[in-house]
Formats: C-alpha cells, sequence, structure tokens
C-alpha cells in the first residue's frame, strides 16, 4: 500500500511560504469575487459596449473559491482581500466571509469595497469574520463624485459611517490622484480622514483601458508631494513602508493632527478616537513596489494572474470542475508563482490591457 497520505488529510497547518524565481514570498492571495459594479468609475471600466461581464455559468462558486483559498494556504497563503468589480453585488457574499474566515492559516482577511452598500453590510460583514474594509473614494465634492461615479457620495459616506459603527479599524480610504478631476481636493481629503480617523491613501493612475485619456489624467505623487498644501500637512522627508504594503506612509504634522481632531470633537463628542495621524502613497507607475510584491490575483472567471501590469493568466476554474485532485490545483497555483514577473511592464507609453481593473479588481 502507497504511503502517500493525500494533501486534504495533512494537518491543517500553513506551511512556509513558497517563493518566486526573485525570492518573494507569496503570501497575499487576492480574489475578485465578481467583475459588475454598482459604479460606474470613468477610469475603472471600458467604455459601454466593450464591457462583458463574466457569464453567470463561469463565474466561480463560492464553493470552489474556498477550495482555492484551502489550497493557498498549503503554500503559505495567509491574507486573503475580496475584491471586484464589486464584492457586495453578489448574493451570498456574508456567507463566504464567514467560509473563508474559518479556513485554517487564513489570519489576515480584507474587503475591497465601493462601501455604496456598506451601510447595509457592515455590521453583519464584521460579525461574520471579516477583519478589514478598504474604500474607494476619489473626491468629497457630491458632483465631481457623480460624473466620475455616476453614483452619489452620501451613500459611500453612510456606508464609511456604518463600518466605523461595526468596529473596523483601521478603515483605510483609497483615492485614485487624477489631473484636473480631483487633485485640488488632496488637501481637504486629507483633512477629512483625519477628522474621521481614517487611513487615507492616495494612488497613481494606471493605464488600465485603451481611450482613458491616461497621459493628460496621470498625476504623478512625486507633483503631489511638492506641493506647498500637503507639505504643510505632513512630514514628507519621513516615509515608510511596512512590510510587503504597496504604501509608504508619511505622518501627518503635528499641527494639523492636532486641529482636525479638535474639529472633529466639535463636532462629534461622543467620539474621542486616537487620529492615525499617516497618510500613503501608492506608486505603481513611478516608485513600484515590485521588490516586496507577495500578491497573487484571482479573478471571477478562475483565472489567476501572478502580476497586475502583465496579461499573462493561469486557467483554474477547468482543474476546479474537471474532477482534477487537489495535488493539480496546489501544481497550477505553484506555476503562477514561478512565472510572477521581476518587475512591473507599466511604461508611461503603456495604452492598456487586455483587462480593466474592474475585471482583475485592483
Ligand atoms: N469596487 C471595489 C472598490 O471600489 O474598491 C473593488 C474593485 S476596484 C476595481 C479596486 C480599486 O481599483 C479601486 O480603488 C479603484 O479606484 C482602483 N482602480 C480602478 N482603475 C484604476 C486605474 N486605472 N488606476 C488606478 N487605480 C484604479
Amino acid at each position: 500500500m502507497s504511503n502517500i497520505i493525500p494533501i486534504h488529510f495533512l494537518p491543517q497547518q500553513a506551511m512556509p511560504p513558497i517563493a518566486d524565481g526573485f525570492g518573494r514570498k507569496i503570501g497575499y492571495l487576492r480574489i475578485s469575487v465578481v467583475d459588475r459594479c454598482n459604479l460606474r468609475c470613468t477610469y475603472c471600466r471600458p467604455n459601454g459596449d466593450d464591457f462583458h461581464a463574466v457569464e453567470r455559468e463561469q463565474l466561480l462558486t463560492f464553493e470552489e473559491i474556498e477550495r482555492v483559498v484551502r489550497m493557498a494556504t498549503q503554500l503559505g497563503v495567509e491574507k486573503i482581500r475580496l475584491t471586484g468589480g464589486e464584492p457586495l453585488v453578489r448574493k451570498g457574499l456574508v456567507d463566504a466571509i464567514a467560509r473563508i474566515a474559518a479556513v485554517p492559516g487564513i489570519r489576515d482577511l480584507a474587503l475591497s469595497t465601493n462601501a455604496v452598500l456598506l451601510d447595509k453590510f457592515a455590521r453583519p460583514l464584521r460579525e461574520a469574520g471579516l477583519h478589514r474594509v478598504n474604500i474607494s473614494l476619489d473626491s468629497l465634492n457630491p458632483q465631481i463624485f457623480e460624473q466620475l461615479t455616476g453614483g452619489r457620495l452620501s451613500e459611500v459616506l453612510a456606508g464609511i459611517h456604518a463600518a466605523q459603527d461595526a468596529g473596523f479599524t483601521p478603515i483605510r480610504i483609497n483615492a485614485v490622484l487624477m489631473r484636473g478631476i480631483n487633485d485640488h481636493e488632496a488637501a481637504s481629503l486629507i483633512d477629512w480622514s483625519i477628522r474621521e480617523q481614517l487611513e487615507l491613501r492616495f494612488i497613481e493612475l494606471m493605464p488600465m483601458r485603451e481611450g482613458m485619456d491616461w497621459q493628460r489624467q496621470y498625476y504623478p505623487i512625486s507633483e503631489l508631494l511638492a506641493r506647498a498644501d500637503i507639505i504643510d500637512r505632513l512630514e514628507i522627508n519621513t516615509s515608510e513602508r511596512q512590510g510587503s504594503s504597496a504604501a509608504r506612509y508619511m505622518p501627518v504634522r503635528a499641527k494639523h493632527q492636532q486641529s482636525s481632531h479638535e474639529q472633529s470633537l466639535r463636532e462629534n463628542e461622543s467620539a474621542p478616537r486616537r487620529p492615525p495621524g499617516k497618510v500613503g502613497f501608492i506608486e505603481p507607475m513611478s516608485n513600484h513596489f515590485c521588490e516586496s510584491c507577495n500578491r497573487l490575483r484571482l479573478m471571477s472567471d478562475g483565472k489567476l494572474r501572478p502580476c497586475l501590469s502583465a496579461d499573462h493568466e493561469i486557467d483554474l476554474r477547468a482543474t476546479l470542475r474537471d474532477g482534477s485532485s487537489d495535488e493539480d490545483l496546489l501544481g497550477l497555483i505553484r506555476l503562477a508563482t514561478t512565472q510572477k514577473q521581476e518587475a512591473s511592464t507599466y511604461t508611461f507609453e503603456s495604452t492598456g490591457r487586455q483587462r480593466s481593473m474592474i475585471s482583475i479588481g485592483g
């Protein structure tokens, strides 16, 4: 009799992370659960007819996603982020969170959302075992927000407050900077984030799809950090990156922490929490962080993408559906790891990728 024990009978213990060809340990799987969204952000999805959402029968089921998560933990993945499209538009997400949270070896379970539906879901998500939320918000001006997304700012703000009330902390706000659209709001976003005790991160626009007017709208972080209104607020000479984080952070100057905090106390005397006091910068175009990248990306159609910036993908769906063994699946995940590129292929001449961000998930 063979003395080889099938992998699913082995003790459920996270193995040491596998490394890619460049010595980077892979510990983080981002999973897009759906490529539909309840917002229409101009820079995120292709124009009208160019966008074909994944057909229902081609979407990975939550059972299939859970199986991939179990396999990934066998290879050392400890951190999962669910994204989309908008993950909260997919039915059953709260139950899926509970299932993934229960997978042994998962130490960090996060969600990226536009927060439109968070008012309703924040508490159930927290109770289901979600650890953290990242919320995308590019403008605090209701008109600009509507032009950019087709949505209502008030719904997003209600979602953020629901996440605070549900006890998520820290709550991260991701704002994509765009020239002539929201670059003038950077300082007010910082002040608001301090008052609201949110961890704000600015992200450089990426050339994700054809015809998005990327060159004109791209606003480098270096330009932001040269501005008097930002230098006045941040200690721009002190930046630090933690572990494999995509962001480097700068502390908020003490005078701004105090004034914003005092204002928040005046506005809401019952919530004197300590301000986080830092702002993050994610620079995929001008100062990429590939050397510390520890991610793989699974998309809602079952394709596993080793790198955000490259269109190369490995199909897991067929293997998930044809009765293949867990070993086969593990082999494909390992293969994706070995196929990570050394560095991003985005250039300033890039015009777009086969997939838009709505499909990859960020
Ligand atoms: N719907 C969720 C959300 O809003 O966070 C998750 C998916 S969304 C595609 C993930 C993130 O990608 C958002 O923060 C969005 O702003 C960002 N994003 C989309 N297109 C981008 C681009 N061209 N450059 C930079 N970030 C982009």
